[in-house]
């Protein structure tokens, strides 16, 4: 598998993740291997034909320019390299059918690969939206998610009324042609996206899974089982 990194500002400038998805992901029975931003995206073919499956982790927000959109002033700085190789990574996982999981930023990125758009800042542009961005504690299960029956996350988490933790203020707006939506908060924030292509498995959530694998419920954990699972061809 292979996970993309995250590009912040530091000096000297310096390519970094957090490593709880890598022991998440070690803890289903798989191995990382990170993909930096690249300035060449389509490097980052070479890099998935040679994985058996693509994890999109949290970051920056998306560059909104990429789907029509004048940047919210809420939004970050945007990180062009990043943007351009994990949408590039998108196409190919798509064309490749391989199978992809998508963390926070993950569907967000996804969705705009695909052609959908982004809501910029939930507590300005979601009426009545509950917190999302409850960053003090980032296992704290902080609202509920209603997933539908019979989905990818409802068959990997074994429940469709769950509570989740929640570090975002942007989320998917218009969903993408060949995406669907499965799992959303009680105030209408879409918080799990599946794929509607034959053949392509991708499952898509809002919040943190990599950061609950410690939970007294099991649901998280749930989800990279499912992962592996899958890439294992079982
Ligand atoms: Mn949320």
């Amino acid at each position: 598998m292979s996970s993309t990194a995250d590009a912040k500002g530091d000096n000297p400038h310096r390519v970094r993740l957090n490593s709880a998805y890598i022991r998440a992901l070690e803890c289903a029975g798989l191995v990382p291997l990170i993909v930096p931003p690249l300035a060449d995206p389509s490097g980052a073919l070479s890099i998935l034909a040679a994985v058996d499956g693509l994890v999109l982790t949290g970051g920056e927000d998306v560059d909104a320019t990429i789907y029509g959109q004048d940047k919210h002033q809420e939004s970050n700085a945007p990180n062009a390299a990043r943007d351009a190789t994990e949408i590039a990574l998108v196409r190919a996982a798509r064309e490749m059918r391989k199978p992809v999981l998508a963390i926070c930023r993950g569907p967000q990125i996804l969705n705009v690969a695909l052609g959908g758009t982004l809501i910029q800042d939930i507590p300005s542009q979601v009426p009545g939206a509950l917190e999302h961005n409850a960053v003090r504690d980032r296992a704290a299960r902080v609202h509920g998610v209603r997933v539908e029956p019979g989905s990818l996350i409802a068959r990997a988490m074994g429940e469709t009324r769950l509570t989740v933790n929640s570090l975002h203020h942007q989320s998917v707006e218009k969903i993408a042609p060949g995406l669907k939506v499965t799992a959303v908060a009680p105030d209408g924030v879409i918080e799990g996206v599946e794929s509607e292509s034959p053949g392509w498995w991708v499952l898509a959530v809002q919040w943190h899974p990599e950061e609950m694998t410690d939970s007294p419920e099991p649901w998280d954990r749930g989800i990279f089982r499912a992962f592996a699972t899958k890439l294992a061809g079982e």
